[in-house]
């Protein structure tokens, strides 16, 4: 959104880009068109429609005027050429590989990720014949060694998944871009309001915008981005004829918009993961407070990790914003205005009890914290992967994931930082008795 070349800030784009107010009727708010199909004017309409000659409506699984909107908010925040919105993170992610996969094909992935990417790229992929190699982020010699002929992607979450982790994008664009093949980045954690992966290189960006984005908790939906800056002119899947849309060829005809238009034209009309308007509306509700909600949940994150760190019940901290993590720098680079919200800790158990007993106890006793299993919302969640997620688990198998059996994952919400503090204090002397 420009005028008279004027580049509008952040917090103008997240309350303004990619609507204006409806010219028939005035409406200020986004409107919800809560309506799966759009009259053509007339045959000829129709026909354009469908052979993609023009832009408009036809049926809510492939566009929707009040999901546009939101498609282009966030296209607008995240600085990329377009966007897709999907029912949820998980659909966004699959919609993204089934655009650029054929049977047989893999790509190579961080290890560190949301515990439901892992089950979807081991066995959903597995099962469709693809094969997705993991790799710690910082093993260069893994990246490289599991690159071959029928890689067609790089993949990796901006903040990693317990162990908040910060991978260097800037050197995982490289090494894409070497190969020719795209980097994939899920900016969940981060938003596009603490990290805009594109401006480091990367060319797709997913989000799960049940989190932050939408962040209050009431409402599932996705969104992946193009940067339109990779070229998929020798991409398979994306150059060559597709069979699914009479032989058309989506780079040819649709530039460094191709990828999106394959997305949404075959894969997300195929599968069929379209976002509700419903949703839509409630996420861009959310997107209209992003900045000032990231601000306070990174302040919060920011004081209870510092509390954590000292004290005496607690192991580690495992969160970038603190000066002796192993990631502080990388964050500063990547994050400048915070490493998110979401991190975990572990809880050194008092005398006579083990971790798995003291991570229970210390969850039950909390009183503000809600004990499920989500993030990115205004309220305080916790979760004890030992006893829920990852429960039949013995002790040796949760250490090998990464999550042993003291780890507790917090997501901090925007309560009063006294109130959060006296919550985790008053489940400490709980468990010490
Ligand atoms: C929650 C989450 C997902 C999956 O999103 P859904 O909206 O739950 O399908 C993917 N990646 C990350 C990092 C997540 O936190």
């Amino acid at each position: 959104m420009a005028k008279e070349g004027r580049i509008f800030g952040f917090e103008t784009r997240m309350i303004h880009a990619g609507q204006v107010p409806d010219p028939q009727e005035g409406s200020r708010a986004v409107p919800i068109h809560q309506t799966t199909s759009y009259v053509f004017f007339n045959a000829e309409h129709a026909a354009q429609l469908f052979d993609l000659k023009q832009y408009g409506h036809i049926y809510s699984r492939i566009s929707n005027p009040t999901v546009a909107v939101l498609e282009e908010r966030v296209a607008s925040l995240e600085g990329a050429t377009g966007a897709l919105a999907t029912s949820s993170g998980m659909a966004a992610q699959l919609t993204a590989l089934l655009t650029l996969l054929e049977n047989g094909d893999e790509i190579v992935s961080s290890n560190h990720l949301y515990g439901g990417t892992t089950t979807q790229f081991t066995y959903t992929l597995k099962r469709m014949g693809n094969t997705v190699h993991f790799v710690e982020p910082d093993d260069w010699d893994g990246w490289e060694r599991h690159i071959g002929p029928k890689t067609r992607a790089l993949y990796v979450e901006t903040i990693g998944n317990p162990q908040g982790s910060i991978p260097d994008l800037e050197r995982l664009a490289q090494l894409a871009g070497a190969h020719k093949i795209p980097l994939i980045v899920d900016n969940t954690l981060a938003t596009p309001y603490l990290c805009r992966p594109i401006e480091h290189g990367a060319t797709l960006i997913t989000h799960s915008a049940t989190k932050f984005l939408g962040g209050h908790g009431n409402s599932l939906g996705g969104i992946l981005l193009d940067s339109g800056k990779f070229d998929f002119g020798r991409f398979p899947t994306i150059a060559e004829p597709s069979p699914q849309y009479h032989d058309l060829r989506f780079f040819d005809t649709f530039g460094h918009y191709g990828f999106l238009m394959k997305a949404r034209a075959v894969t997300l009309r195929d599968v069929g993961a379209a976002l509700s308007p419903m949703n839509a509306f409630l996420i861009l509700q959310g997107i209209e407070t992003l900045a000032v909600r990231m601000d306070r949940h990174v302040q919060n994150a920011q004081a209870l990790a510092e509390y954590l760190s000292a004290h005496p019940l607690v192991e580690y901290v495992n969160y970038a914003g603190l000066k002796n993590n192993r990631y502080y720098e990388r964050a500063q680079k990547y994050l400048p205005k915070g490493p998110g919200a979401v991190f975990s800790f572990g809880i050194r158990p008092p005398a006579g009890k083990t971790a798995r007993e003291a991570g229970k106890e210390f969850i039950e006793a909390l009183q503000i914290f809600s004990h499920l299993a989500n993030i990115g919302d205004v309220r305080s969640l916790v979760i004890h992967p030992a006893t829920t997620t990852h429960a039949q688990l013995s002790d040796e198998e949760l250490k090998a994931a990464g999550v042993g059996p003291e780890l507790i994952r917090l997501s901090v919400g925007l309560e009063s930082t006294e109130d959060l503090i006296w919550d985790l204090d008053q489940a400490f002397h709980a468990v010490s008795g």
